[in-house]
């Protein structure tokens, strides 16, 4: 009794602290001198955007996590624009330009390779406004003014607006002030905003994690009690912003945190197989220390190869149980894969594009075992034999397959024809499995054309 009153209490005393600050209308403006963006690393594109808008009467500025990584010194990703234009006009002043998106009107204006997305500021209130049962809006395309763009963004270091031509950032909600106290503050009543869109609590998350912030304790509360609203949000939608928050470069640190606040649990079938499965954990852990290792040197990810690796051990499981029943291995594995897909798919979607390169990994991973005759040449040919190779690399190095597999692998990659002919003697000679396989097979066409799949 006391400690349900005791809670209700606190609940109530975070609901007035995280009350909305009054809407700002005029920003803080303030000065590079203040600010220090260095206006060089502003692509010139992106500067002549803002000025081409300008120039024509509108108001134009660089908005969201440009500015927020500009001001943290961190080189963003990408460079959006905020202008009081509508998409007609924005288009109309472009060569390059189309208007895309249904739930959001945006304009993408191309020059060569390079797109900046440039969005109409938005209407704060807007009665039009669709929304589902729990709250969560759906379409949402009125225009508005400036401080209500500001405040519809989620956190307030997300609301910044930096002009590149008078080189002055604009603040309605004390975006800078959190940034150096590094602080992540929703905009709002946080419970509102999780409730209008319930992916804020991921991105809360990843933000907090990626930048190393504290959460506010207001915008950090309501998260554990609100968890399950994520269930509403289309898959697709989830799966965007599940690739952001693993590609982030510290998704190790995001996994932490979605488990400190409770917003694993049950949400995402994924994240439950991650956290929640001992024997998994520590192989997911090792791919994802690797891949946050990658991001931050600027390599290349696939989420085919990550998302195969978040799986693996859920296929695993479910091979075993197959087997277990007397299937044979390899439909065994195939339809294990299906099981998974199937259920995985339902909640996160998991882009066709990425589920066929996870199959094709999982699928590569028996043939690996099989050591003697023509079978590991026939594998060099493979397309996707470097991503199966790095992927069972991977699973001995969390001791899920023999180390001594991984090993033969490297050097039968890396050996020359003759070189490959011993080491498949070798393994004919001590009895590893698939030495009564190859027999089956046809002889014939070896080292010479499959040396090219070796990697570099
Ligand atoms: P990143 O560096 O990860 O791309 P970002 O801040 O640019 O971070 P985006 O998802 O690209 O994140 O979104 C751009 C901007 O749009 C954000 O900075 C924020 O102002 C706004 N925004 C994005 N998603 C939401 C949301 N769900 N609710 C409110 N505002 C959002
Ligand atoms: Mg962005």
């Amino acid at each position: 009794m006391i400690k349900r009153l005791v809670q209700k209490v606190s609940t109530l005393f975070s609901r007035s602290l995280a009350r909305p600050a009054r809407v700002r209308r005029e920003p803080k403006r303030i000065p590079v001198a203040e600010h220090g963006i260095d206006r060089n690393r502003v692509p010139r594109n992106a500067v002549r955007v803002c000025e081409t808008l300008q120039k024509a009467g509108h108001r134009a500025y660089i908005v969201g996590g440009a500015v927020r990584d500009l001001l943290l010194g961190v080189t963003p990703k990408d460079f959006d624009v905020a202008t009081d234009a509508t998409p007609e006009q924005v288009k109309s002043h472009f060569r390059r330009a189309i208007i895309i998106g249904r739930r959001f009107r945006l304009v993408h204006v191309m020059f060569g390779s390079e797109t900046i997305e440039v969005s109409t500021f938005r209407a704060l209130d807007n009665p039009e406004r669709q929304t589902d049962e729990h709250g969560r809006v759906l379409a949402d395309n009125l225009f508005g003014a400036q401080h209500e763009d500001a405040a519809r963004r989620d956190f307030t270091i997300n609301a910044l607006y930096y002009d590149p031509l008078t080189e002055t950032v604009l603040d309605y909600h004390d975006g800078v002030k959190d940034l150096r106290r590094k602080r992540l503050r929703i905009i709002g009543d946080p419970e509102t905003r999780y409730r209008e869109d319930p992916v804020r609590m991921l991105r809360a998350v990843r933000f907090a994690a990626k930048l190393g912030f504290q959460i506010d304790e207001a915008t950090r509360e309501p998260i554990r009690r609100m968890a399950p609203l994520i269930e509403n949000v289309p898959a697709a939608r989830l799966f965007d912003e599940m690739l952001k928050l693993l590609t982030s470069g510290h998704s190790v640190a995001c996994i932490m945190r979605l488990r400190a606040e409770g917003l694993h649990h049950g949400l995402l079938p994924l994240l439950d197989v991650i956290l929640e499965q001992p024997a998994g954990e520590r192989f997911v852990m090792l791919a994802l220390s690797r891949t946050d290792e990658r991001v931050q040197t600027g390599k290349h990810i696939a989420p085919g190869f990550l998302f195969a690796t978040l799986l693996w051990h859920e296929v695993l499981k479910r091979w075993k149980e197959r087997e277990a029943r007397g299937e044979h291995r390899i439909p065994a594995l195939d339809a294990a894969i299906d099981d998974v897909l199937e259920a995985q798919t339902e909640k996160l979607a998991i882009q066709r594009r990425y589920t066929s390169d996870m199959r094709e990994i999982w699928m590569l991973q028996p043939r690996f075992e099989r050591r003697t005759g023509r079978a590991p040449f026939k594998l060099l040919e493979h397309l996707r034999l470097r991503a199966g190779y790095d992927f069972l690399v991977l699973r001995c190095a969390a001791e899920e397959a023999p180390a001594e597999l991984g090993e033969w692998w490297t050097g039968f990659m890396h050996a020359t024809d003759a070189e490959r002919e011993q080491l498949v003697a070798a393994a004919h000679a001590s009895g590893v499995p698939g030495a009564g396989a190859r027999r089956r097979r046809r002889r014939g066409r070896g080292g010479g054309a499959a040396r090219t799949a070796a990697p570099q």
